[in-house]
């Protein structure tokens, strides 16, 4: 990392003519210290490393629009106070709502936050992140499935999102168990996105307790703030709207909160029929992966 910072120091700056330190005079004795563009371009590599997707690549807490809307004025405060705060937080966030409301921008935000304070961060799409441990799982590459799961699992801050996206199977749930687990347990916080209501209705098949089972659900009880809110879907306008904008769509949609969540009670439907426990849907031939 040094030298590609020296590297990047040598092309830009005049400051320490490319060294990457410069020395100042302290009580009458010359002392070196780190130059502002070393600082700059390490952080730009860990930024480069946090693999947020290129859509979300301006995302930061300064162009995300916010209006008259508690629950959502409250979840990006939270959000801004975590990333000032990190390293030094108790829990980790998750954030709910239905598609389109700016969820992933603020996690983002978030993350790009605390990788420029100079801290390991990650971002990934939780179905993505299954399919890639699913796909590098085999015998002969067995150690690629670890890379991944060590870098989701060791990184300061790890971004989940899309939170239940992914059908659960016990194959998912065990992976995810463990992801989660591991980072609970080595107190190291996530920041998680979902779009699957956190109801006491344990039947309804769009419950967060449904999507990611209750092992995880309490693992998320226990490790983040729940932070729901709603709004008009941003990606209706093909323009960044006013912030009036938005709120007069949130104020006059016919979904605004109703259910006992705070979020509309999108469907009725029920589970009907769970998945029999214990029933595997691998995806690949020849066992289980991530075990
Ligand atoms: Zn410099």
């Amino acid at each position: 990392m040094a030298v590609e910072g020296r590297a990047r120091a040598e092309a830009d700056c005049p400051d320490c003519r490319g060294t990457g330190w410069r020395t100042r005079s302290v009580a009458g004795a010359r002392r070196a210290e780190r130059c502002d563009c070393w600082r700059a371009g390490v952080a730009q590599q860990m930024l480069a490393r946090a693999r947020i997707p290129a859509r979300y690549s301006k995302c930061d807490f300064s162009t995300f629009i916010t209006y008259e809307n508690e629950k959502l004025q409250r979840a990006f405060r939270k959000a801004q106070e975590f990333a000032a705060a990190f390293p030094v937080v108790d829990k980790g966030l998750l954030f709910i709502g239905p598609p389109g409301i700016g969820k992933t921008h603020v996690a983002v935000s978030v993350l790009r936050e605390v990788v420029l304070k100079g801290m390991r961060g990650v971002y990934y799409d939780t179905r993505s992140l299954l399919s890639t441990i699913r796909s590098t799982y085999n015998p002969v590459t067995r150690a690629s499935e670890a890379e991944v799961l060590q870098e989701v699992m060791q990184a300061e801050l790890l971004v989940l999102d899309d939170l239940g996206a992914e059908r659960l199977t016990d194959w998912v749930e065990e992976t995810m168990h463990l992801i989660v687990n591991t980072r609970y347990n080595e107190k190291r916080p996530t920041v998680f996105t979902t779009n699957y209501e956190d109801v006491s209705d344990v039947q309804n098949l769009d419950s967060l307790f449904v999507r990611v089972g209750y092992r995880l659900h309490s693992r998320l009880r226990e490790m983040c703030e729940f932070l729901e809110y709603d709004g008009p879907d941003y990606r209706d306008f093909e323009h960044p709207p006013t912030a009036e904008f938005l709120y007069q769509k949130w104020k006059l949609a016919p979904s605004r909160p109703t259910g006992p969540s705070g979020l509309p009670q999108r469907t009725s439907r029920r589970a009907r029929a769970r998945l029999p426990e214990g029933q595997l849907d691998l995806g690949w031939a020849g066992g289980r992966a991530g075990t």
